[in-house]
């Protein structure tokens, strides 16, 4: 896979020297057990795969060598360029200003850009409507763009099934930067509709299974489906993509689910003219990340420590796949960690940051994961390593 030019800033020596030797003794990716670091009675689990995908750094290199290439021109952002904060903040530090905030809402008004400014595409993509406002004002938005290519895979078969007839169901966060550009795109080529979940795929079945009114649906749904979308027709061919950060499990149930119904109403035989087969559109990174965790799940651990943006989905995918199992701590950054054994973490049923005091007691054996998101740098999990060791008694380099 290609390598990125991204800042030493954002990268471990001690990380890189972990992937490079899991590299080299597993070639293929079929090893899904964690590296082990030991330091005294403290063991560290690092799952399989953790930490930068290959949009994010592609994204990341892109705009540091836009920073780098333009020196005295104003340089945007149109909103996150990816979910992480340390990221973001040294964005921000170069001088890039960020258009939109996650929900699309202004930080900067659109009258105050101007034809010679550069606007950098965040690797979710965003809808052609933004993209057409930004050359309406004379800003041509080629070579800025950071959109992942796995991205654009979604957004090509959406277009792909849709001219073919099929309605396109995303499954994803409907506040989402890229469901809402995916959902766009999809809705360029037929009718496109946005669902959060199972309960929600049963919602559109007890539809298809005359179970549920015309009204009843549209109000369920409302600003959740493209113009001129009938359930009574654009039901009756559907198929699934994804917000690529979605829990891959949870949308091929999804799907499996919904084809289900389908050959219910019309017969297996007539499947291929309801169902539209699309499996080959989940991310390659996400799949890895989310395989590495569930590999954790029988690790024996005591909690787990995640790093990530608090609105980074593929991050909260990889809590939820822990959750089931341990106490997971979903932190920041390394400063989350406190010298006092207290932990600073994002609660997300709260929706807030809370602090558990004494997460750690002295003195005893602990076995932790550290994981990250595929928008988090691998410096913030060695920050998070080195705390925890110093918290145990140990240092860094007492490392195995
Ligand atoms: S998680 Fe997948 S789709 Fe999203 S930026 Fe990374 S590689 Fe691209």
């Amino acid at each position: 896979m290609k390598k990125f030019e991204i800042p030493v800033a954002f990268k471990s020596d001690l990380i890189t020297r972990i992937k490079e030797s899991r590299k080299v003794s597993d070639p293929r990716k079929k090893d899904f057990t964690p590296s082990v670091l030991s330091f005294g009675k403290l063991k560290i689990l690092l799952p399989r795969h953790f930490g930068f995908c290959y949009g994010v750094e592609n994204a990341i290199e892109i705009a540091y060598k836009v920073l780098n290439e333009n020196p005295g021109k104003k340089i945007y952002l149109l909103s996150e360029m990816i979910h992480n904060p340390d990221v973001n903040r040294d964005l921000k530090d170069n001088g890039i200003e960020f258009i939109l905030d996650t929900y699309g809402n202004n930080y900067i008004a659109w009258e105050n850009l101007k034809s010679e400014d550069i606007v950098i595409l965040p690797a979710f993509g965003t809808s052609p409507e933004i993209i057409q406002k930004l050359a309406d004002i004379g800003i041509r938005t080629e070579g800025y763009d950071t959109v992942c290519p796995f991205v654009v895979k979604v957004w090509n078969r959406s277009q792909e099934i849709g001219t073919k007839g099929y309605s396109v169901i995303v499954h994803g966060k409907p506040k989402h930067e890229e469901t809402r550009s995916t959902f766009s795109r999809a809705a360029l080529s037929g009718p496109a509709l946005m669902i959060t979940d199972l309960g929600e795929a049963k919602i559109l079945s007890a539809f298809i299974m005359d179970k549920l009114s015309p009204d009843e649906f549209m109000e369920y749904f409302k600003d959740r489906y493209s113009d001129g979308f009938d359930p009574a027709i654009h039901l009756e061919k559907i198929g699934i993509v994804n917000q690529t950060t979605m829990i891959a499990g949870e949308t091929q149930e999804i799907a499996e689910y919904l084809k289900n119904v389908l050959i219910e109403k019309y017969g297996n035989e007539n499947l291929k003219d309801h169902f539209a087969d699309t499996r080959d559109t989940l991310c390659y990174a996400t799949n890895d990340n989310q395989t590495a965790a569930v590999n954790l799940l029988d690790s024996g651990a005591d909690f787990a420590v995640v790093a990530g943006g608090y609105n980074s989905s593929n991050t909260i995918g990889l809590i939820k796949i822990l959750k089931k199992r341990m106490p997971v701590y979903f932190v920041r950054d390394a400063a989350s960690v406190m010298p006092d054994m207290s932990i600073k973490h994002y609660d997300l049923e709260v929706k807030d940051e809370t602090i558990s005091k004494l997460f750690m007691k002295p003195g005893r054996e602990y076995k932790v994961i550290v994981n990250g998101g595929a928008s988090c740098p691998d410096i913030v999990l060695e920050g998070i390593i080195r705390k925890l060791a110093e918290l145990a008694g140990e240092s860094i380099t007492d490392t195995d």
